[in-house]
């Protein structure tokens, strides 16, 4: 079976949010005034197995857990050795703080591939977006995973005016490390404070490297939000993510569950279907699975065109990133 929407496109990537809770304070993601969702609203973990696994008899094949910092939930380990025991290539996204305890869950669970974010390689910097003063560690962390053998995507939101002067030097990483980052335009989300002005655009990003190394287009595959790249003689690979700029949504096959069991068929989409509630009912939750996809618009939740630089991102109707799951 295949969840297929209105333009034709088959889903079969579900991100997984465990928790809208997090150690980090990123200035992009979390707003201020942020209250976190009572525990009882949170899926359990027998609840995301169960919903997680109706997908799954509709065609899912990958499943990403994220967040808010999925390694906080204090039963993420049941959660993924749980999750790993379905058809799927299962994988995570994570701030990278406490990966250190989860490398051999993450083994006997078969994951290969991590996406670990840092935006900074400089500690105060990091202190500054992060609002915690670890840099080193989370450095450290990769680092470790690397020497594990997996496969390590580092996430870098691009900023003017706050990482914009250290494109090259991740690019530098990949020269000897086995390292593949991912440059991602800045989003606007509520309460994040975003202009189209911050942006720093794929262009720009583009060109920055290019004054510095020689590069080379690497190829991507149909559902690929990132343009993939690899500079001369480097090991490791740089990619961008280009949202605001060349929005991808026509290869789009994603879909995501809010941590309180919402599903959402876009990042950006303003409303959602209460997955959560409808299985505590003991309703069939496959038709409402699929009168959500069906009600996906074209691109980028029907929000916003390409006149992105005039957005305002507190009038946009949508979460804030860390209450989504990125
Ligand atoms: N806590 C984990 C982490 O930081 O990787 C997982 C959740 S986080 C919401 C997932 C990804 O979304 C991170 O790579 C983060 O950098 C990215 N992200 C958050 N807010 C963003 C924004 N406003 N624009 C672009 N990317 C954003
Ligand atoms: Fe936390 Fe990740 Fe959001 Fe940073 S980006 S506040 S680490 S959820």
């Amino acid at each position: 079976m295949m969840l297929t929407d209105t333009f034709g496109r088959e889903h079969n990537y579900l991100r997984i949010s465990l928790t809208d809770v997090c150690n980090f304070r990123c200035l992009y993601c979390m707003p201020e005034d942020v209250s976190f969702m009572p525990s009882n609203q949170l899926m359990s973990h027998e609840e995301i197995k169960a919903i997680a696994t109706e997908y799954v008899k509709l065609g899912v094949t990958k499943i990403r857990l994220t967040g808010g910092e999925p390694l906080v939930r204090k039963d993420a380990d049941k959660i993924i050795l749980s999750l790993s025991k379905l058809p799927i290539e299962l994988t995570l996204t994570s701030n990278g703080f406490l990966v250190d305890k989860y490398i051999e869950v993450f083994k006997q669970a078969g994951i290969r591939s991590l996406n670990i974010s840092l935006d900074t390689l400089d500690a105060n910097k990091f202190f500054s977006i992060t609002k915690r003063d670890n840099f080193q560690l989370v450095w450290n962390h990769i680092k470790l995973l690397i020497e594990n053998g997996f496969h390590v995507k580092v996430n870098v939101v691009a900023m003017k005016g706050i990482n914009e002067n250290e494109i090259n030097d991740f690019v530098a990483l990949t020269k000897d490390l086995p390292l593949h980052i991912r440059f991602i335009e800045f989003m606007p989300f509520n309460g994040n404070h975003w202009q189209g002005a911050n942006v720093l655009t794929y262009k720009e990003i583009l060109e920055q490297v290019e004054s510095k190394f020689s590069i080379l287009k690497l190829k991507d595959e149909v559902h690929d939000t990132a343009k993939k790249f690899t500079a001369y003689n480097h090991v490791g690979t740089f990619a961008i993510i280009s949202t605001i700029t060349e929005p991808f949504c026509a290869g789009c096959n994603r879909m995501r569950l809010t941590a309180d069991g919402k599903m959402k068929n876009c990042l950006f989409s303003s409303s959602e279907s209460d997955i959560l509630s409808a299985y505590r009912n003991g309703d069939d939750i496959l038709p409402i699975i699929k009168s959500n996809l069906l009600s996906k618009f074209k691109e980028r939740g029907g929000q916003f065109d390409e006149a992105y630089f005039s957005m305002k991102a507190d009038e946009m109707q949508n979460r804030s990133m860390v209450k989504i799951g990125g």
